[in-house]
Order: C-alpha cells, then structure tokens, then sequence
C-alpha cells in the first residue's frame, strides 16, 4: 500500500486533473513535467505529472486511498516539460477551456516524450558555428532598434510597424544576435514557415547557428531531435510556425512574431488558441522580451499601442530607396475584358502582362480560389453540383477530370451531364487559378506560367521546387492563391495582379476589410522588390471601397484604421469588447438546433436574473452549416469584461449534451470560423 498521491493531466476532452497513487518505488522518480504511463477507464495512457508527489493525508474529501488507480510506470524522468511551458500550458488551458491534458498533448509532440518513435534513438543535432552575416543597419533600423530597447527596458512588448521591404527581418537577426549575446535563446513565429523557406536559410546565416525549423510537416524523429536539443539547450534558435510558442527554448530571451496580424496564428479545429496571444503570456513567463512585426498590424494590437500597453518603432521607408510599387485600379465595370477566358481579365490588364514578360522581367497573378471554376450550373434547370457530405457547391478542376469539395476531399468525375435533369448544358462559374495557368498563355505570347496553390504543392520539397523555377526564371509568371503572398522576395517581379479584389472584402465578418487590407498589402509587397519600380493592377468592382482607396492613397491608412476603429467601438466589437463563439455540432440537424436554442434561452435567463453586462447572440447555423456530415451551429457571446464572458461559458458547459452533440467553445474567434 502506497500512502503518496500525485495529480496527473490526461490527453482526453475531460475535466481533470485525475489524482493517482504513486506505488513506493516510484515515489523519487516523478517530477513536475514528466510522463507517465496510468490505468484511465479500460485503457492505459499516459499522463503528465502537473504537482508534486503529495502526502495521501492531503487527499481531497470523498476520495478514499484504497480505491485510487496507481501509476504504472514512469515514461519521462529527465528532459522533462519546462516549468515555463508547463506554466503556458495551464494559463491556456483556463484561457481557452481546454483540459490541460488536452493542451500539453498539443504543446508537447509525443515522439519527444518517448510517447513514438520508441525504437530509433534520437540523434544529436549538429550545432552550425558560423560568423553572423549581419547588414550594416540603415539609420531607420537603427533607430527602430534604440526605440525597441528602449521600450524593453520598460518590460513592454512592442510592435514594429513597418512597410513591406523595409528590412524588419534584419532589424529581428540584430536584436537576435544581441540576446544570443547574452546567452540567451531566441524564438521567431512566422505564419506558414513551411511556406518560406527562404526566411530559415536568411535566419541560419544571419545568425551563423542552426535554427531549428518547426512546422506541422516535420517528421517525429525530426520533432524529438529538435526538441531536445532545445531542451538541453544546444539549439538557441527557432523559427516555427503557432506550436512553436510552446518550444522549450532554454532561458529565453526574445520572442519575435513575424505578420503578427496574420490569421494563421489562429488555431481551429480541436485546441483553439492564438499563437500571438500565448506569445506574449511566453514572454511573461519566461520572463523575455517580445516583439510583433508587421506591415499592417492588427487592430487590437494597435489599440495596446494607444493605450500604452505596448511600445512602438516604425520604418516608414523601403530599403535600398527602392520605392513601393505604383498601384492602378482597373474597374471591371468599365474596362472591356477579353473573351474566351473564364477569369475576368480587362485589355488593359493583359496588355500589361505583356509588357512586362516582353522586357524579360516576371509577373505575379494572385486568385484566391483555386481549381478551375467555383461551381457548375446547369444551364437547363439550374442545378448546382453540390458536396454530399458538406453544404458548399463543388469545384470545378478539368485538368483532372473531377469535381472537388475543398472542405472534405470528396472528388467526382466531371460528367458532361446534369445529375438531376441530365441536361447536357453545364456551365462553369467562377474561376480560379487552375483556369488562368491554362488558358492565359493562349492569349499571351511567351507567358510561361507555374502554378502556387494547394492543388500543385503538396509537400515540402515541391514548394521549394516551385519557388526555385521560378527564381531561376524557367517560368515567367506565377499564378497563385494565398501562398504567393507570403514573403516571398523575387528581384525580378515588376507586375502583380490581382484578378478579383472583392473576393477578400466580401465576408460576412467584421473584419474582413481589415483583412482583405492586409493581403492585398502583402501581395502588392512582392512588386519592385529589386532595382526596377514595381506596378500592380488590382481588377474590382468596387473601386470606391475604402480597402482599394487607401490602396490607391486616396485614403491615408490612418483615416481607414481610425475609421474602423470607431466602427468597432460603436458597434462593442473587439478590441472593444470580447467574443466567444460556442459551436454546437451533431450529425442531426434537428438535435443540434434545438439543443443551440435551448443553450441560447438559458443562457439568456442566467444574465437576466444575474444583471451582467454581456449578450448572447444567435442561434444560427454556421457559415457553412454542414461539413463532412457534421451539422454546426453557432451562438456568440459578447462582453467587455473577459471575467464577465468566462461565467457565460461555465454555465453553458454545465448543461448537460444530448448524446451525440458536442460544445466547442472558442475564444476570441477569428473569420466566419472553419
Ligand atoms: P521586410 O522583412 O521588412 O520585408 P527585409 O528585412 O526582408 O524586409 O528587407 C528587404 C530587403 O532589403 C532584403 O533583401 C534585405 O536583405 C535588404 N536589407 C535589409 N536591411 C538592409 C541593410 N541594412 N542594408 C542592406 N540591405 C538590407
Ligand atoms: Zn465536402
């Protein structure tokens, strides 16, 4: 009989934490963040050890010693999760109501703890010792970087705002250097760092050291090499994308997040979190400093910025005195567009692509869709091919044949008939890029196009293979969705395009302005990057959208953000006030919609009788109600007081599921939500 106790985190989507026996020979083997191997219902799992071993006298009231379950085994003695991301993990897990166990599953890869991969022993990772490749800094830069440290001095994250091409990414590698300096370990988040190779290889230089490169595709053995050298301290540097937040990085000691304004620091799916967010609860915890890059900061970090909470650098100007690209709007409501093509491209548009391919320089067309066509319509009864597992119409892709649903994969052959009436009249609508690689080159002379979209890239060394080709200018034009907008640096490109600006504006969200802002900025970036000046011809219909008119310069992007800001503040949207959104989902529609309805009424009666300041709004189904056969439903909370929002949740995850139905709860929600 053992008379110590220990609490354990467990992987499951249950409260915990569960509290074990600990058998007297293991009593000196378990530490805070080790694994260990315990009984759990039927099975066995493992677990992390989240207290110290306990007296049994402290057992809670009501648990008696003898009936609980003993750990089994110890799976993790040394290398043990930090105390820092131990620390993060708990503060997310209250933040974002996800169990604990839950969260370190996540911030944990299960091949580092022993968990797989069991077989091969992990290897040592060579640590790179090179001199710094540092750039003599501009002045800007050097004023941003006395400005950032200044601001550091005070304990403050800042932001540096600064324009596309104006040498943030090397202003990073001095600060960098700077705290490697002083023997401290740096960790940089870039959005889709699978997507930017360049960046680790700039970074690897720049810094003379190994930069351990972390992102979803990374094989396990790869993903426990890496973390254990971090966490025995031999890598001092990591680029990853929003997991890389929970890296264990020795004494950290700057945290920078690249476009921080970037969605897909935005977690979806199961554990939802905000990898800029836990940044800065990183940097509190590991006691370091924080920096959030971007060409065009988010609103809510803005307003920190107004309300003093963070400090402020800028670099206003490109380096190099290149200058940003010239923007021309081309009115599609105007502009005659060319026939036979599925896209709607203007004359003056291909003229222009021409042009620039003439003179042997490369162009870049951004589309945010990818496929052929968004739909097929029969022309005889109006059908849509729709997704029999998902409430979206398919896509049309002809270069293989298929009909596709982007939701679920689910694929068909593209018929040349109707299913529902058989008539033989289909129409394409909509295009996407698929449509523009094909069909472009018919109409300009010497247009060697190459596709960038999910369809063509599907690994790693693809990408790379892409990107290189087109460097190296085996393809003059780089057709592309919104990979193409991240970062990339090509010389030679002197003209972008982009073919529908209104499919960025034209979301049903509050913040799809300020969104579609950001990317069309980003895109523009990419235009006269080298010693020639770079143009972009942005093709819309809504040409006096204040999102193309401070693209234009017709409106200063401070009267757009000042604008926004007012609207948010009138209408008690974040940064004003805090949303949660709870997801209610189940294969039956009628289920999921009474149970929402339900949740809703008596969520409403509690803040009634409890004179909160909070609403609950809906229930409405999802953006797109059903995927893979599974029926969402939405109700959204509001309130200005976080503490206020939180009570709203406890109250409706204390209802009872009907079974089959489940409540996702996320906190401060990003889009439409997948
Ligand atoms: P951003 O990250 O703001 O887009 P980068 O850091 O990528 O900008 O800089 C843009 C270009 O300018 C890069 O090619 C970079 O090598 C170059 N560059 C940045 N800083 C300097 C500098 N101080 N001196 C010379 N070239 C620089
Ligand atoms: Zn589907």
């Amino acid at each position: 009989m053992s008379d110590h106790i220990l609490s354990i985190a467990i992987p499951r989507p249950l409260e915990g934490p569960f509290t074990y026996a600990v058998p007297d020979d293991l009593v000196d083997r378990v530490h805070v963040g080790g694994v260990v191997k315990v009984p759990f219902g039927r099975v066995v799992t493992h677990g992390y050890v989240i207290g110290e071993v306990e007296s049994a006298s402290k057992l809670k009231e009501g648990l008696s010693l003898s009936k609980l379950k003993k750990i089994i085994s110890v799976e993790l003695e040394e290398n043990r999760i930090p105390k820092d991301v131990l620390e993060l993990s708990q503060w997310a897990s209250r933040y974002y109501f996800e169990p604990l166990g839950e969260v370190l599953n996540c911030a944990v890869p299960a091949s580092a703890i022993g968990l797989k991969n069991k077989k091969k022993t992990s290897r040592e990772i060579e640590i790179l010792n090179n001199p710094p490749q540092l750039k003599d800094l501009s002045s800007e830069q050097s004023k941003s970087i006395e400005d950032i440290n200044q601001e550091f001095l005070l304990n403050k994250p800042v932001l540096l705002h600064g324009v596309t091409g104006s040498g943030k990414t090397e202003v990073y590698l001095h600060l960098a250097t700077k705290a490697m300096a002083e023997g401290k370990s740096v960790l940089i988040l870039a959005p889709e760092i699978a997507l930017t190779p360049q960046l680790h290889q700039r970074l690897e230089d720049g810094l003379g050291t190994t930069v351990a490169l972390w992102h979803s595709a990374l094989t396990d053995a790869k993903r426990r090499d890496y973390w254990l050298a971090m966490r025995k301290g031999k890598i001092k540097v990591l680029v990853g994308a929003r997991s890389a937040v929970f890296a264990p990085l020795q004494n950290l000691g700057l945290i920078v997040v690249d476009e921080e304004h970037d969605s897909s620091y935005k977690q979806e799916g199961r554990m939802r979190y905000h990898a800029r967010d836990l940044s800065l609860v990183r940097a509190k915890v590991s006691n370091c400093n924080v920096l959030l890059g971007s060409a065009t900061p988010s609103l809510e970090t803005l307003e920190k910025v107004k309300q003093g909470r963070f400090g402020f650098a800028s670099l206003p100007n490109r380096i190099s005195g290149s200058n940003l690209p010239k923007i021309e709007i081309v009115d599609l409501l105007e502009e005659q567009c060319r026939d036979g093509l599925q896209a709607q491209i203007t004359e003056k548009t291909i003229t222009a692509i021409r042009d620039t391919i003439e003179k042997g320089q490369q162009v870049m067309i951004f589309l945010n869709r990818r496929g052929y066509a968004a739909f097929l319509l029969c022309e005889e009864c109006g059908a849509v091919q729709e997704c029999p597992n998902c409430s979206v119409s398919l896509t049309v892709h002809k270069k293989n044949h298929t009909l596709r649903c982007h939701y679920c994969d689910y694929k068909q052959t593209l018929s040349q008939y109707c299913t529902q009436c058989s008539g033989g009249r289909l129409k394409s609508v909509g295009a996407g890029t698929e449509s523009i690689e094909t069909e472009l080159p018919r109409h300009i002379k010497n247009m060697i196009p190459i596709r960038l979209d999910r369809d063509q890239v599907t690994s790693a060394s693809r990408l790379s293979e892409v990107l290189e080709d087109f460097r190296c200018g085996k393809f003059n034009t780089l057709v592309g969705t919104q990979m193409l907008v991240k970062g990339h640096d090509f010389s030679k490109v002197t003209l972008v395009v982009v073919i529908l600006a209104d499919s960025l504006f034209r979301w049903p969200e509050y913040r799809s302005s300020e969104k579609a802002l950001q990317v069309l900025t980003q895109v523009a970036g990419r235009a006269g990057r080298g010693k020639i000046p770079g143009k972009v011809l942005i093709q819309t219909y809504a040409k006096d959208h204040p999102v193309i008119q401070v693209m234009t310069g017709e409106m200063s992007e401070e009267d757009f953000l000042n604008q926004e800001r007012s609207l948010r503040e009138a209408l008690n949207y974040p940064p004003f006030a805090r949303f949660a959104r709870l997801r209610i989902e189940g294969r039956k529609q009628d289920q999921v919609k009474s149970f929402a309805s339900k949740c809703v009424l008596s969520l409403n009666k509690r803040i009634k009788e409890s004179s909160h300041s909070v609403e609950v709004l809906g229930p409405s189904e999802a953006f797109i109600e059903k995927v893979k056969s599974i029926y969402r439903w939405d109700a959204l909370i509001k309130a200005k007081d976080i503490k206020v929002l939180q009570e709203v949740i406890f109250s409706a995850k204390s209802f009872p599921l009907p079974q089959g139905v489940s409540l996702i709860v996320d906190i401060d929600p990003v889009g439409v939500g997948y």
